[in-house]
């Protein structure tokens, strides 16, 4: 995501050394707001951004100071988090009382998936969430929300379609709600293939009549400038309060994550990152400018690293590797626990100064993490119990033995070896570090 801005945005703040002047500048923003446009971001937005940059850049304090062109890095950091914040992602649950949060978005937006990520993510901060199905439209609807809701353990309220109507749904979801004890309530509304009247009039519908405490619209990022008018257009008849953009795990080019907020006000206010339902990340418009800016974002990977790994186990590792303990056993569970963080391209560019190179190592090696480590775990349990502990033993005719038993050639097993010593080697600095110094080593 993102890749054609980043790379224009390295580009020219790179070319800032030296000799910095006015047209130096312009000329380089001319070429970010040729990025930005080909990222399909807003024209209007766009232009804005590029102006207000120069504007600030060519000031005097900035021209005239020591290291203008870290000021401009600033500047343009600090006008991409105002293009994109501020953005309360609170959502307050009260006991005693129903929350209601009102989901809509076109079909394919990912609205149900999203309406069971936000359930799954609110019931883990504690409350108690009932799913209504209102989606009356797409035949499929209400029971994919019944899986959904079966796979997290929530309740979801549905209606037999011919004999109901989606505000009579929403209403007696409410009042199910209020019965079982639940005190959040997620209406997952019906779609369309585009914005039209019936739509619109069926929603306005449910929120007069349900006032939902916030209305959220749920918009594929994929789609680009198309996203960004029916967000203008839902905004227009429902007063939204956040947007939800999904699938910013494809290679969207972002234009519509920079140009929302500017175009209806609207700010973002959570990203799905991935089909699965534990794939929703509260948008944090200083850390998204980060990312833009190649710069990596170490705050979520260490929030995903704390949620997905099992800190237990690393710890048991790394008190190993500190006694110099650390066997190839060990080195397949370290494998398995950082693919379990996600994929790997996804996990390097939030690594500062990655962010730039995960496209080339990935393309040059066509990384798949998961193959890798299965390959890497038929390797490991071809060799002897022993050799696990003392890698040092695998000799040449080892080597064979190894690769015929897991399929693979003698050369992979070396490369495993060889991976295994960097590993360990690189661990054993680093576990003394504190975790800022660790991601200054991996930066160089
Ligand atoms: P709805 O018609 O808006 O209710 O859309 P669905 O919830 O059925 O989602 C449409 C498709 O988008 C499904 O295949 C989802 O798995 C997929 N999807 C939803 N959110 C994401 C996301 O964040 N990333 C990716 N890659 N796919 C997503």
């Amino acid at each position: 995501m993102f890749e054609g801005i980043t790379n224009a945005l390295t580009d020219v703040l790179g070319s800032f050394r030296g000799q910095l002047t006015e047209s130096n500048i312009r000329d380089g923003m001319g070429k970010v707001r040729n990025a930005l446009l080909e990222a399909d971001v807003a024209y209007d937005v766009a232009k804005a951004f590029c102006d207000r940059v120069v504007e600030e850049a060519v000031g005097e304090k900035v021209l005239k100071s020591l290291r203008p062109e870290q000021q401009i890095v600033g500047i343009v950091f600090q006008e991409l988090v105002n293009l994109m914040g501020p953005v309360d992602h609170s959502i307050e649950v009260r006991r005693g009382e129903t929350t209601v949060l009102m989901m809509c978005g076109l079909q394919g937006s990912g609205k149900t998936t999203t309406c069971g990520k936000l359930a799954r993510m609110l019931k883990e901060q504690g409350a108690k969430p009932m799913l209504v199905a209102a989606d009356l439209q797409r035949p499929a609807a209400i029971e994919q929300l019944k899986v959904i809701g079966e796979q997290i353990g929530v309740p979801v309220y549905s209606e037999d379609p011919a004999k109901s109507n989606p505000v009579q749904v929403c209403v007696n979801g409410r009042k199910a709600a209020g019965q079982q004890g639940c005190n959040l309530l997620i209406l997952d509304t019906a779609g369309r293939l585009h914005v039209d009247d019936a739509l619109m009039k069926e929603l306005q519908e449910i929120d007069n009549k349900l006032m939902p405490h916030q209305c959220l619209l749920v918009c594929d990022a994929m789609t680009g400038q198309d996203a960004v008018k029916s967000a203008a257009a839902f905004n227009e008849a429902l007063e939204l309060d956040g947007v939800i953009f999904t699938k910013l795990d494809g290679d969207t080019r972002g234009g519509a994550v920079l140009s929302v907020k500017e175009v209806t006000g609207v700010p973002i206010k959570f990203v799905g990152m991935g089909e699965q339902l534990d794939k929703l990340e509260p948008f944090h418009a200083d850390r998204m400018a980060q990312r833009i800016l190649g710069q990596g974002d170490v705050a979520t990977l260490l929030e995903t690293a704390q949620k997905v790994l099992d800190q237990d186990e690393m710890a048991r590792q790394q008190e190993k590797m500190l006694a110099g303990k650390f066997t190839l056993d060990d080195f397949l569970k370290s494998m398995e626990q950082i693919t379990k963080m996600g994929p790997m391209k996804s996990l390097m560019k939030m690594i500062p100064g990655m962010g730039q190179l995960s496209q080339a190592i990935d393309e040059a090696q066509g990384m798949d993490p998961d193959k890798d480590v299965k390959r890497l775990r038929a390797m490991i349990q071809s060799m002897t119990l022993d050799e696990r502990q003392n890698p040092d033993k695998i000799d040449r005719s080892r080597k064979s033995r190894i690769a015929s038993g897991s399929g693979t050639e003698p050369q992979q097993v070396t490369e495993l070896l060889k991976q295994f010593k960097t590993m360990s080697g690189m661990m054993q600095k680093m576990a003394g570090l504190s975790m800022m110094d660790r991601f200054k080593a991996v930066r160089g």
